[in-house]
């Protein structure tokens, strides 16, 4: 059908790109869901007929490198930005190899047979996650028929048995788990019973997947409202078992406000999406509860402290393994907390790499008590001059950084060594 959708120019550009050499192309999935909802899409999603190598060929190696084994797919940078261009997939089939490795007879392992666009819709998760729009033709393209009408009434429903998409890939519970908390959206009744009957499932996914999708959700504004949607249905016992244990505890509670506020404050702009902020923010109150702190009250620093918070961000994340470099950096923003309530360590906190963090969680902390944000702005400047000018590192760990802004090479050579991490 006829649509107009917002799609910024240099997106359409891309797609007439695709076509013009002979691939059907469309964008996808998120994109166009957020459009049709009246949100501003994260990222767009591209899909096509061509092959990975066939995209690379059209917009060269400089700017097209294929990744991914489970899910091969081509990162192609178009004037600054990063897509990832897939080639239109059909359903996997199920071949019985997963009984040899003593999985699950229907989990997915590999979703690499190409087919049409049609058959990459039918093998999406949901349906309000299934559009494709062309933004050359202005033309909207439901294929599971449901799409709309689900986006105008704000259901989430699996794309053919539930069940058995939930069983090829517990991750889509919490997929679907996320549109319900982030967009206020309902589940259709179908889609929930297999939901409930499913969530031990989740045990199977793969760890580096389940990582990746907790520093997704740490890096959105909305992990809050994720987590609240996965206590709500079961799945956060699985999940992230110490935060379900710390749920309607005092310091479970106060966690979950301060990460709210974070929100909040990313949302308007106030501050920049960092996943370890994000998680330095979520673990704080039990940091002060390890150090012997009364929630809302900062621990006094002593030899044990170091310890005590890495203890507490291994713990709380568990069974997900974050990746050494956010943890660090948690770990580096939560041990200067309690130093802004010492004037005489000023000088040297400013100068630490570590401090813009620091200082919004300050920030969060007391907007969360509702005290006076603008005093401890014009006590605390935003950064120092020093470090303002400096390098590029500082936003090293930034959350929108998810896996599209992440570059190669990025770790070594740069030089302050000393500051690594901080
Ligand atoms: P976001 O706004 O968080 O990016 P999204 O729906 O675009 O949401 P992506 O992870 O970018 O999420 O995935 C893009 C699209 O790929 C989805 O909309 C969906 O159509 C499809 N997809 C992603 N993960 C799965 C999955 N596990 N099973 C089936 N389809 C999936
Ligand atoms: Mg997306």
């Amino acid at each position: 059908m006829k649509h107009e959708l917002p799609v910024p120019a240099h997106v359409v550009d891309l797609i007439s790109e695709l076509q013009e050499a002979g691939y059907e192309s469309y964008i996808v999935g998120g994109a166009i869901r957020d459009l049709l909802l009246g949100r501003q899409p994260k990222d767009f999603d591209i899909s096509t007929s061509a092959t990975p190598e066939e995209v690379r060929a059209v917009f060269g190696r400089r700017s097209a490198r294929i990744i991914g084994k489970r899910f091969r797919l081509v990162h192609v940078t178009w004037c600054g930005e990063l897509f990832e261009v897939s080639t239109f997939r059909q359903a996997p089939a199920h071949s019985g190899a997963n009984a040899k490795k003593d999985l699950p007879e229907n989990l997915i392992l590999s979703d690499n047979s190409f087919g049409t666009a049609e058959e990459d819709a039918w093998r999406r998760d949901f349906t309000v996650n299934a559009l494709f729009f062309d933004p050359v033709k202005n033309e909207l393209i439901d294929f599971t028929g449901q799409g709309v009408e689900d986006i105008r009434n704000r259901v989430v429903r699996a794309i053919g048995n539930p069940g058995l998409r939930f069983e090829e890939d517990p991750v889509r519970m919490l997929r679907a788990l996320k549109l319900i908390g982030q967009y206020d959206f309902t589940m259709d009744s179908a889609t929930e019973n297999a939901l409930f009957s499913h969530l031990e499932l989740i045990r199977v996914a793969s760890p580096s997947r389940l990582a990746l999708e907790l520093e997704k959700i740490l890096a959105s504004s909305y992990g809050d409202k994720h987590f609240q949607a996965f206590h709500d249905y079961g799945l956060l016992p699985y999940f992230l078992p110490e935060l379900n244990r710390a749920w309607d505890t005092p310091h479970g509670d106060y966690a979950l406000n301060l990460l709210n506020e974070r929100n909040c404050r990313v949302r308007e702009g106030l501050y920049r999406n960092s996943v370890s902020l994000a998680m330095a923010t979520l673990a704080l109150p039990f940091v002060e509860k390890e150090c012997g702190a009364q929630p809302g009250n900062l621990w006094k620093p002593g030899p044990d402290s170091t310890a005590a918070i890495r203890g507490v961000l291994d713990t709380l994340f568990k069974p997900q393994t974050m990746m050494n470099r956010m943890t660090l950096s948690a770990e580096r923003v939560l041990i200067l907390q309690p130093l802004f309530g010492d004037a005489q360590s000023k000088e040297k906190l400013v100068e630490a790499k570590s401090y813009p963090h620091s200082r919004e969680l300050l920030l969060i902390r007391t907007a969360v008590a509702e005290e006076d944000t603008a005093e401890i702005e014009r006590q605390w400047p935003p950064a120092s001059a020093r470090r303002r000018s400096g390098s590029k590192r500082e936003r090293s760990d930034n959350g929108g950084d998810g896996p599209k802004r992440r570059r190669r090479g990025r770790r070594s050579g740069r030089g302050h060594e000393k500051n690594r991490g901080e």
